[in-house]
């Protein structure tokens, strides 16, 4: 197959691969989103895509999660445009709310002090709930108890290409425990302790839970090497290099999450107060979490997956793939955050999955 950039016979080949006839062989996995009932429109729209690109090839269940009960309107909507089973489930108020040990005078400062500080959504007290709640107890819910798989999906996002394989068969058959498509700079307001804290559990818990960083994806969250342009976002004062995979897009192993490792890594940081007193991101926290408790082989990438969130989009690198999946995007320019200075995937092909090929050579 030509896999480069505007080979000739491209478009033959790609036309010839799609044509390929596959038997979908179905795992224990379900589509998975936080949601609120106002935001039903947009559910639909990032449904209707998934739908289209992969699930109705596969049928895999949707489960929808909310702080309250879902109403009719978008229970109806969504199971009609489900291709799968739909699951419904309201999220156990102390799964979601502010825990009473929270000292209430500093939450409000800091909500105050976030907002003066224009930082986004530094004064909602809703996105700290749910940050803490897609960090430490998403996986706890009773309705994924059957499923070993999530992918999570956001509201109003897209996906630009026709999926060329089976996300959840890849993570199962080369044993992944985290997967994503983007990886940016987080804000570093949002997050002034993290760092500290996480440093903090490797001291204390590191050896007893067995953590080997020296195999884990370590360089690719603390690379301090500079490139051009990248220079202004790693002046911090941080050994944390602010590197973290996107999680509004997701594929991950609930029994990662589940295992003792993650618990007792969520706990100790939630212990901390930061995803109040601050407002820690579960963007961060996944991505600290997958870099220093796994493999980094246990890690992936998914190139080949074009997908949107506002304000940023990806689009597979391949010319080839973007033919045989019909991808609707581009890999040049500003439509592709990917080869942007404020993209950590250079980092990621470096140190990360590239990290054990660099030092082969
Ligand atoms: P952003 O992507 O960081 O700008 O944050 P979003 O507003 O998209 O929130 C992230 C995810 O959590 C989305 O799937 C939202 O629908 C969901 N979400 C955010 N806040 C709430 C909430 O208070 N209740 C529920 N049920 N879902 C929420
Ligand atoms: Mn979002």
């Amino acid at each position: 197959l030509s896999t480069n950039t505007y080979d000739d016979g491209a478009l033959e080949d790609a036309k010839n691969f799609r044509n390929d006839p596959t038997t979908p062989v179905k795992q224990n996995a379900t589509l998975l989103m936080l949601v609120r009932n106002w935001e039903v429109q947009g559910a639909l729209q990032s449904m209707r895509s998934l739908e289209d690109r992969f699930n109705k090839e596969y049928n895999y269940d949707w489960t929808f999660l909310n702080d309250v009960p879902f109403d009719k309107v978008f229970i109806e909507a969504t199971t009609a445009m489900a291709s799968g089973k739909t699951n419904y489930a309201v999220i156990p108020k102390e799964d979601w709310d502010c825990p009473e040990w929270i000292d209430q005078k500093r939450f409000n400062q800091s909500l105050q002090l976030m907002q003066e500080e224009n930082i986004v959504y530094g004064n909602s007290r809703s996105y700290r709930n749910m940050c803490k709640f897609n960090s430490g107890y998403f996986f706890r819910q009773k309705v994924l108890d059957n499923y070993d798989y999530y992918f999570r999906v956001e509201p109003n996002v897209e996906y630009f290409c026709d999926f060329p394989y089976d996300p959840f068969k890849i993570m199962k058959e080369k044993n992944k425990k985290y997967g994503f498509v983007i990886a940016i700079y987080e804000y570093e307001d949002t997050i002034p302790t993290l760092w500290e804290s996480v440093e903090e559990f490797i001291d204390i818990k590191g050896d007893e839970l067995g953590l080997d960083l020296d195999n884990s994806a370590y360089d690719f969250i603390t690379d301090f090497e500079i490139y051009g342009s990248n220079k202004f976002l790693i002046d911090s004062n941080t050994n944390y290099n602010l590197c973290h995979f996107w999680s509004n897009f997701e594929v991950g192993d609930l029994n990662f999450y589940r295992s003792n490792r993650y618990i007792e890594f969520f706990e100790f940081l939630n212990e901390k107060g930061g995803f109040y007193y601050e407002r820690w991101g579960d963007a961060p926290i996944h991505t600290l979490a997958a870099s220093i408790l796994l493999h980094r082989d246990e890690i992936i990438h998914f190139d080949e997956i074009g997908y949107e969130h506002a304000p940023f989009r990806t689009c597979p690198r391949s010319y080839f793939m973007r033919l045989s999946q019909r991808c609707q995007c581009d890999y040049s320019g500003e439509n592709n955050v990917d080869i942007e200075f404020n993209s950590c995937l250079s980092r990621w092909w470096k140190n990360g999955s590239g990290k054990k090929f660099v030092k082969e050579l």
